[in-house]
């Protein structure tokens, strides 16, 4: 495998979700090694995306960042749609990614990760400690898409609803 260079402005929302869940994943993910084509989960995972929140504008393109959709009230929303809260670290992280970029561009925002099967919705907002923690992990994942084979599997529940589990358990 040829080791990958990552600039800072390459890295997505998604990657720092996978690197929050599973650095592994996060390695595949870059490497697009892509096992999704017969994971139910993601399936259903689409088919939520697709129709929920059908009258708001989908997908907002702001160069490495991607939006499920945005508000512009007082104070601009931007809004991730997830499957389930069971496991919201990594979209939490997402999110944060996404502010803190904005924030950058000097434009201040909130984050909400909604979950349409469950109508529930999450606030995500910035701090300095969070900013913090970005840059390291920025800097990290530089460091893992560098690396030349990916990191050991990490064998948590998660892993059974991952589309790499038969990768990496058998
Ligand atoms: S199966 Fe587990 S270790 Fe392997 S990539 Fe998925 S989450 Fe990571």
């Amino acid at each position: 495998m040829i080791n990958m260079i990552l600039k800072e402005s390459e890295i997505t929302g998604v990657m720092v979700q996978y690197f929050k869940v599973c650095k592994r994943e996060l390695w595949f993910y870059i490497n697009q090694i892509n096992m999704n084509y017969d994971n139910d989960d993601i399936e259903i995972g689409k088919l939520i995306h697709e129709n929920s929140y059908k009258r708001e504008k989908k997908e907002i393109r702001l160069e490495n960042l991607v939006f499920d959709f945005v508000k512009n009230k007082n104070e601009i929303e931007i809004y991730e749609i997830k499957k389930s809260s069971k496991l919201t670290i990594g979209g939490s992280y997402q999110l944060y990614f996404y502010l803190w970029t904005l924030k950058k561009s000097n434009i201040n925002a909130k984050g909400y990760l909604v979950y349409p099967k469950e109508k529930k919705k999450k606030l995500i907002e910035l701090n300095n400690e969070i900013i913090n923690e970005l840059n390291e992990i920025t800097q990290d994942i530089i460091e893992i898409a560098k690396q030349k084979k990916p990191p050991k599997p990490i064998n948590k529940p998660y892993c059974k609803k991952c589309t790499y589990y038969e990768l990496c358990m058998i």
